[in-house]
């Protein structure tokens, strides 16, 4: 029995869109590359991060919740972890669990489910040293001057998943030529720390304490928790080469495996206001900037509005994020907000999405496709269908936009009456009761009069009909 179910993902391995078959139904595995843990996660780091976690439920509907599991790493061991932690006189430790919790914050503003198992570098140091003995072992790697390298020649097939040319790849490794190098695309497993840097016990005999290269993490954590093959392996596209490069040549050659993993996703780059994010250019933004300062276009945005910005587009597409993609997000979730509550549904929890949001995430997660099932969705909800409306519904909150989250959100960024003391806000409230009492039993004359008089000091009321229950409801501000 053919255990694919129709989900088809660009591989960058096969350069071509491949029918997904995993190799256990009941065991679907997929790892994730993630963040390294020194400052807020900016707003093309949440792109992998939105995109892999509509991966992961899209998974999740195909195979079961209980079939799937989704592994996204934390790197906690890197050398801007410790000039950072330097900078503000706090510990390495201090330090990255304080950004893991922002970056948690962050993603789950954006509708982004945690990972099933999030392994953090630092606690799989004996992993790490386990498989750059066996590489050593295996003559796939060489320890010299308190380093290990792989020895790249060593593999025969090194360089499939990018392709390149050796001078290209010399040129994008960014290698530096190194005395202890045996050949110039040798690339670090271990290194020496020097004083005042973490360090840990070396393999291979080395005396002085070191720390693992950058990317033998994932070879160690994707091993330990997914086994040595496994299913799907994501991240940006310029984890391509090196990173993803290296991973699989330290995995492949350890194990002794044809492939590391058998589908390889890359979400392409995101651009700000039509150029590369850059910190001189001004166009930086991390997620935390866009929910809790003014810094684009003068205001803040919700997480869902940023979600949506972040799936107009299909994942391998560069993206141009710009505040006029946000305004747009804003409006149509307000829009579905509206025919959803008019059509008095309520999404369910675990409901299948619509049969064609479905079919355009199949087709290589083509959320533009999927988005354009949800507006048919909503112009059937909109002339008064309301199993359209609860399909709408369970389509958004499928692909994680929970509508009451949102409006949470919306509320949150309201901007505030400004109460000088709470004093004068329950003044306030008691005289707006007595007025609408007063207006109840058609005595205008006293509502009249509270209403000049709270207008004498300062405060402004303002009488708006209730759509849904006819009835006058007040609010208040304070006169400027
Ligand atoms: P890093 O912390 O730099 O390793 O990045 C974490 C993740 O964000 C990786 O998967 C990167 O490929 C991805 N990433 C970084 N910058 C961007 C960007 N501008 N657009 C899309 N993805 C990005
Ligand atoms: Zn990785």
């Amino acid at each position: 029995m053919s255990i694919s179910k129709g989900l088809k993902l660009t591989n960058t391995l096969t350069r071509s869109k491949d029918e997904f078959v995993p190799i256990d139904a009941s065991n679907v595995r997929l790892y994730v590359c993630g963040p390294t843990v020194y400052d807020y996660a900016h707003i093309g780091n949440a792109r992998p991060v939105v995109v892999f976690d509509v991966l992961a439920r899209v998974l999740r509907q195909l195979y079961g919740k209980q079939n799937v599991t989704y592994v996204r790493n934390i790197t906690d061991v890197d050398d801007k972890i410790n000039a950072r932690a330097a900078q503000e006189g706090i510990s390495i430790r201090e330090l990255t669990n304080k950004t893991a919790q922002q970056y948690h914050e962050d993603m789950a503003a954006l509708g982004a489910m945690p990972p099933d198992i999030e392994p953090r570098a630092t606690e799989h140091i004996e992993q790490m040293k386990d498989i750059i003995e066996k590489l050593v072992a295996k003559g796939f790697a060489y320890a010299a001057e308190d380093h290990v390298l792989f020895h790249v020649p060593a593999m025969e097939d090194y360089g499939q998943l990018s392709r390149r040319s050796v001078d290209e790849m010399i040129a994008g490794a960014r290698v530096e030529v190194a005395t202890y190098k045996k050949s110039p695309m040798d690339f670090v497993l271990w290194k020496p720390s020097k004083q005042g840097e973490p360090g840990w016990d070396s393999p291979c005999g080395i005396s002085t304490p070191g720390r693992p290269g950058w990317h033998i993490e994932c070879s160690a954590m994707s091993a330990q928790h997914l086994g040595e093959t496994f299913d799907i392996h994501g991240g940006g596209v310029d984890l391509t080469f090196p990173h993803h490069e290296n991973e699989i040549a330290q995995s492949r050659c350890a194990h002794g495996t044809k492939n590391m993993a058998n589908y390889w996703m890359h979400n392409g780059f995101l651009q700000v206001e039509g150029e590369k994010m850059s910190k001189s250019l001004g166009n930086f933004f991390t997620v935390h900037e866009l929910l809790e300062t003014e810094n684009l276009a003068g205001r803040k945005w919700t997480g869902l509005s940023i979600r949506y910005a972040l799936l107009q587009t299909q994942y391998r597409q560069p993206i141009d994020f710009t505040s006029k993609n946000l305004a747009e997000a804003e409006k149509q979730l307000g829009r579905w907000q509206d025919i959803i509550s008019k059509a008095g549904v309520h999404a369910k929890e675990n409901a299948a999405p619509d049969a064609d949001v479905l079919q355009g995430l199949l087709d290589d997660l083509n959320t533009p496709r999927a988005f354009a099932a949800l507006h048919k969705l909503s112009r059937a909800a909109r002339q008064g269908d309301k199993q359209a409306a609860q399909e709408l519904a369970d389509s958004l909150l499928f692909l994680g936009f929970d509508l009451d989250i949102y409006a949470q959100q919306k509320q949150a960024l309201a901007p505030k009456k400004q109460v000088a003391d709470t004093q004068l806000q329950a003044y306030v409230e008691e005289m707006i009761s007595k007025r609408l009492e007063a207006r109840a039993a058609k005595d205008f004359a006293t509502s009249d009069r509270i209403r000049d008089e709270l207008l004498q000091k300062g405060v402004l009321l303002k009488d708006l009909k209730n759509s849904e229950s006819g009835e006058i409801e007040t609010t208040w501000e304070l006169k400027a």
